[in-house]
């Protein structure tokens, strides 16, 4: 059997598990070629590109890409959760300096 952990706490969760599902996909078609596009500098854009992936070896293209994730809550975390999904209304974090 899993043994599930929240995600955000980190406590063991029984049978009151909840799943949290994030799915981020363009609500655009990112083959489509605007006349935006067209009016852009596209000879840099690319030579941009080409020397972000040189030096990451990641391919920058793929941020249209979609991307899906899941996250098991507690109860409390769960409730925490709902009321401000994206943490746009936690209080920053306090830094104290130690001078
Ligand atoms: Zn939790």
């Amino acid at each position: 059997m899993l043994h599930y952990s929240c995600d955000i706490c980190g406590q063991k969760l029984d049978d009151r598990r909840f799943v949290v599902r994030l799915e981020v996909f363009p609500s655009f078609d990112p083959e489509e070629i605007t006349e935006e596009d067209l009016e852009r500098d596209n000879l840099e854009e690319i030579a941009d590109i080409i020397s972000h992936m040189e030096e990451t070896g990641e391919l920058e293209l793929e941020q249209n890409s979609p991307r899906k994730f899941r996250y098991d809550l507690c109860p409390e975390c769960r409730n925490q959760f709902v009321k401000d999904p994206l943490a746009l209304h936690r209080p920053r974090r306090i830094r104290i300096s130690d001078n």
